[in-house]
């Protein structure tokens, strides 16, 4: 066998492959061949296959690239001015009710051209490459109307070929009532299943919808779920956040990959999460400036519930770029171990995508890997990569092998 390339002189490799009782799959001494853009090899340095070129990863810690599966990365206009006013006292619910918050997001989203929102989103996603991320999930659901959520979608899909990352684009119509649909919310959601849903062939894989104390019901929030899983898409859902509402279950029930956020999911819900093996993504990034409290971790492993780990990325209740500092604020303000933060930003984030060919490095796998070297003074381990915010550097990404 001869390999295309090798990783080679890495003091530590976290595959994410569990190895003796270890989830993180740790390997000290060990190479990666890559062949064709995928992991050909995985093993002891001594034992590597020749290669045509190597990669020297001395001084770095190898990872598999990070996946962010829940973020809202298309969006026009700015909420500085917003976040400014609540940090005086000003309630979010007063800011909304003058027409602020996500219906400020609409307007300016609805009045961007196709090419802004690409632009716009295509430099975000390439901050988030910088920091050796190469799959990232957006949202639509700033356009409420047909026209704008096929052109946020559109220029999701658009942005991640210009900033060289994996977009997977999900349909959330179901975001907020629009103003104009304020008097009929029936009408509204009608115009999300029999409208909207059916023009996102081609373009979504998944359907999201926000059931919430003034958002969508449960009941509406269910319709609208299995009308997507009908249409052929995978179910995912921003659940239990601002108040129980129950959908976490139901969505469980409806084979959901992922339910989001939970800070507010009961028993019912975590058990349903884990007979149907759906994923739970964590949001610290959303916990935080909403000074939320943490979601029921304990219960949530206790019944063998895995995690994801998201920035949430929006404008609003999120404006956060960084999913490495989400894996610190996962471990510190929600109580994740290490290992399940790190493995929440690779294979599971993968995982809550439906994704198996990520996240891990395993022979098969995408060859997507970060070399990344600790804090200075820190030992290579995988504490080091998560206790410092800001701290470890990234020195290399390689996307299907390349850099
Ligand atoms: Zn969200």
């Amino acid at each position: 066998m001869h390999a295309d390339l090798l990783v080679a002189n890495s003091p530590l490799i976290l595959t994410m492959n569990q190895r003796d009782g270890d989830t993180l799959g740790p390997l000290r001494g060990g190479a990666i061949a890559v062949t064709k853009g995928r992991i050909s090899w995985v093993g002891d340095a001594a034992d590597a296959p020749p290669a045509s070129e190597v990669i020297d990863a001395s001084g770095t810690v190898v990872v598999p690239a990070l996946v962010d599966c829940h973020t809202h990365t298309v969006w026009a206009g700015s909420r500085a001015s917003e976040f400014e006013r609540r940090l005086t006292g000003e309630s979010y619910t007063a800011i909304l009710e003058e027409g602020g918050g996500i219906l400020s997001t609409v307007r300016a989203t609805r009045a961007a051209d196709e090419a802004t929102l690409t632009s716009t989103a295509a430099h975000r996603l390439a901050a988030m490459r910088a920091r050796g991320v190469l799959t990232v999930e957006i949202k639509s659901g700033y356009g409420l109307d047909v026209e704008t959520e096929v052109r946020m979608l559109r220029a999701a899909l658009a942005a991640g070929r210009s900033a060289d990352v994996d977009v997977i684009a999900t349909f959330l119509g179901a975001h907020a009532i629009p103003a104009e649909h304020r008097a009929d919310r029936e009408r509204y959601v009608r115009h999300v299943i029999d409208e909207q849903l059916p023009a996102m062939k081609g373009l979504a894989t998944a359907i999201d919808v926000y059931v919430d104390r003034g958002a969508f019901t449960l009941d509406e929030g269910r319709r609208i779920l299995e009308a997507g899983r009908a249409a052929g898409l995978a179910v995912k859902v921003h659940a239990e956040q601002v108040a129980y509402t129950g959908i976490a279950e139901v969505a469980a029930n409806l084979g959901a990959l992922s339910c989001d956020h939970l800070e507010r999911i009961d028993g019912a819900g975590i058990a349903a999460m884990a007979r149907a093996g759906t994923v739970a993504v964590l949001a610290p990034g959303a916990m935080l400036y909403m000074h939320d409290m943490a979601p029921p971790i304990a219960a949530m492993r206790a019944a063998g519930v895995r995690f994801a780990v998201a920035t949430d990325l929006n404008p609003g209740s999120s404006p956060v770029h960084d999913l490495w500092t989400c894996a610190t604020l996962a471990c510190v303000t929600m109580g994740l171990t290490v290992a399940e933060a790190l493995r929440g930003i690779t294979v599971e984030g993968a995982r809550a995508l439906g994704l198996d060919d990520r996240g891990v490095i395993a022979v098969g796998s995408r060859a997507d890997l970060v070399l990344v070297e600790p804090p200075a003074g820190e030992p290579y381990a995988a504490s080091s990569l998560v206790q410092h915010v800001g701290g470890a550097r990234i020195r290399r990404v390689l996307r299907a092998g390349v850099n």
